[in-house]
């Protein structure tokens, strides 16, 4: 009898263990069982400002990877998982996810996610920019986060969120968040004066997508652009002509591409103009990790210091 009940305990054991190593494989732990925030972005950016706000309280899950383009995107099964298990999503809004395809907007439709219940927009207190092509002028440009004060509103938004999932930990949260903003405060009031020695005919910024609007009018620099958004047509005879012609005009003396798109057209600009394709940038997407430019705050600063560096170089 006893030996019957032993043997029974044994495989109950062994079962309950298989049970919950199944259950641990497959990343299924509940935010009661980590203790921790599960929080999912659409990229990387928006993962790295989480990750700073929610330091230990939150595990963070970017859908988008790094250099990979976020405008378009085909959820994979692993994404579905996490936007399913998620306790809060944020996505950057002003068209990025919901442009092109819709991506995000069917993902969250099959993950039941609600917004403003799970789903948030980092943008949300961050006032637009519009596209300047024919028939967009009612479509607003997604790249707030390259001006650094639109960056710190997306900080601000996402700590409360965190606060409000997790007011047990809002102290903590509200302590990395104000060290934040400090941190990015700085590198703003840096990037403010920054472009004061470059002579104005030299201040032209140019690249493949038109993602330096809110950047170029928060330093004080000239956007040019090949295409204006990642998801119309790249580097159309038309376009080409028109940014070759914005180049003759000015004194610049190199050109940048950016780390999550073809550097095809820009080669193409460089060869016709004899100028040198001086960096790649970062604008949709951080660096690999262990990389410059693999958080926000350095994806920022390498911008910053390269584009002003190029515009001064011989
Ligand atoms: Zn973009």
């Amino acid at each position: 009898m006893t030996k019957k009940l032993g043997g029974l305990i044994i495989a109950l054991a062994v079962f309950v263990g298989g049970l919950m190593w199944f259950v641990n494989s497959r990343g299924h732990q509940t935010h009661q069982q980590t203790g921790k925030l599960r929080v999912v972005t659409t990229n990387s950016i928006l993962e790295d400002m989480v990750q700073q706000v929610g330091g230990p309280d939150v595990k963070v899950y970017s859908i988008v990877k790094r250099g990979t383009d976020p405008h378009e995107y085909e959820p994979q099964t692993e994404d579905v998982r996490a936007a399913t298990d998620a306790d809060v999503v944020f996505h950057n809004g002003l068209n990025l996810e919901t442009g092109g395809n819709g991506w995000f907007k069917k993902l969250m439709k099959t993950a039941n996610k609600k917004d403003n219940q799970e789903v948030f927009a980092a943008s949300a207190q961050v006032k637009p920019l519009y596209l300047t092509g024919k028939g967009q002028e009612n479509e607003t440009d997604p790249h707030a986060w390259l001006d650094l004060q639109n960056g710190i509103k997306y900080v601000q938004t996402i700590t409360k969120v965190l606060k409000d999932k997790e007011p047990r930990r809002a102290a903590a949260i509200q302590e990395r968040s104000d060290a934040y903003v400090k941190k990015l405060t700085a590198l703003d009031n840096e990037a403010k004066h920054k472009f004061a020695d470059v002579p104005e005919k030299q201040r032209l910024l140019v690249t493949s997508e038109g993602a330096f609007k809110y950047f170029s009018k928060a330093y004080g620099i000239r956007p040019a652009f090949i295409w204006e958004i990642n998801t119309e047509a790249q580097g159309t005879p038309a376009q080409m002509k028109a940014v070759l012609q914005k180049i003759r005009q000015s004194d610049v003396k190199s050109l940048f591409v950016e780390s999550s798109v073809s550097p095809k057209s820009m080669e193409k600009v460089a060869k016709e103009t004899g100028l040198p394709i001086y960096a790649k940038i970062y604008t949709d997407s951080l660096a690999k990790r262990g990389k410059p430019g693999d958080t926000y705050y350095s994806m920022l600063k390498w911008n910053i210091d390269h584009i002003h560096d190029g515009m001064l170089t011989k």
